[in-house]
């Protein structure tokens, strides 16, 4: 039996949504898009959700939306590909900038990688964790930057008692498996921007304006990036679920984090107490003398059955982005040393107890 590093939790409710959409009228661009868009933007404190297929197509109609062809933009290293693959996609040249050590984009490397040509800031909410929004807001002030938030980890996180998706021009959440809550696959951009909101609608739906009867128009080129009727209703009955999700994330995290403490092997995240994590990830960081050993202790723990993953490959370091760029020292120190360990709502007591303890066991072997 492998205890997963995350998993979706699917219950009786789930199904039964799913299966009374697949018996209804509609199981496409029915009502329950809408439904699942307003109670999404109702939970965020956002005025505009757009759902769509995956949040790679929300990227990709972000980037899409402002005008950023030509331009640079500036971003983190330690994220999926995703969030830079649509920015080579839609001609945007995206910097890499250093981490803090919470994985999190560093602010004063946004700062000292600022150019003429640069037109935003991406950011990515590391396992769960807000970026430094304030500051980050204010570099956008000074600068004139779009701020764009890849908040896949991040769905029902808070940041200064406000729900993240209130704070940037806008927010990019992921509904895969995996996720804080799932629709199989999907995504959503969250913005306060009825312009921004507008085009996403019509981008997402290829571009077509609806005229008289079977007249229409237009007027750009567009997409099929639409979320279905059926998967939206699992995202509603998702949505009823996601603040038990985090709270039983947030259970096994204070765990680890108590059981954890002033180990002389690793240490994990610190996560300020105004910050509200969804803990999609608990990351823990190895000390510098465990580096080496990282495959070996990486194999042990999957032997135990304990899924663990690493998070993330520096962006940079693919073939598709090599091309003059040089390392970044921090982030390529977190990636040596992070290893994801299993943080989700279907483990109990006894699964946290069981990873934590061979965690241990298996690094005292490197004393
Ligand atoms: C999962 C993820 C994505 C892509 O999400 P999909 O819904 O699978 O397209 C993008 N960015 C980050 C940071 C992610 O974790």
């Amino acid at each position: 039996m492998m205890i997963p590093y995350s998993t979706q939790c699917i219950d009786d409710d789930d199904i039964n949504a799913v299966i009374a959409t697949l018996k209804s009228d509609f199981i496409t661009q029915g009502e329950m898009v809408d439904k699942f868009e307003k109670e999404l933007a109702k939970y965020l404190g956002v005025k505009f959700v757009a759902v769509f297929n995956s949040a790679t197509s929300a990227l990709n109609i972000a980037y899409k939306i402002l005008p950023l062809s030509g331009s640079r933009a500036i971003t983190t290293p330690l994220s999926f590909c995703a969030t830079t693959n649509m920015m080579l996609e839609n001609n945007i040249n995206p910097i890499f900038c250093d981490c803090d050590d919470n994985g999190n984009i560093s602010p004063e490397s946004i700062k000292a990688n600022i150019t003429n040509d640069t037109k935003a800031i991406v950011s990515v909410d590391f396992a769960g964790n807000s970026v430094d929004v304030d500051r980050i807001l204010d570099i956008c002030k000074e600068y004139n930057l779009y701020f764009i938030s890849d908040s896949s980890h991040s769905c029902g996180g808070e940041y200064k008692n406000k729900k993240i998706g209130q704070f940037a021009d806008m927010t990019i959440f992921s509904f895969h498996a995996l996720k804080p809550i799932t629709t199989i696959e999907g995504g959503a951009i969250a913005t306060n921007n009825e312009i921004f909101y507008n085009q996403a609608i019509l981008l997402r739906s290829h571009s077509i304006i609806k005229k008289r009867l079977w007249n229409s128009e237009l007027d750009s080129i567009g997409y099929n990036f639409r979320l279905s009727d059926v998967a939206s209703s699992l995202g509603l009955s998702q949505l009823k679920k996601l603040d038990f999700f985090i709270n039983k994330r947030h259970k096994i995290a204070l765990f680890y984090d108590t059981f954890f403490k002033d180990n002389r092997h690793f240490r994990t995240l610190n996560i300020p107490s105004y910050i509200k994590s969804t803990h999609h990830l608990y990351p823990i960081l190895l000390n510098q003398h465990l580096w080496c050993y990282k495959e070996e202790i990486f194999n042990s723990l999957l032997h135990l059955g304990i899924g663990v993953q690493v998070h993330y490959k520096p962006i940079y370091q693919y073939n598709l982005y090599k091309k003059n760029h040089s390392i970044i020292e921090n982030v390529e120190n977190f990636y040596k040393s992070e290893i994801s360990i299993p943080c989700h709502q279907k483990m109990n007591e006894e699964d946290a107890e069981y990873v934590a303890d061979s965690i241990i066991k298996i690094l005292q072997r490197y004393n």
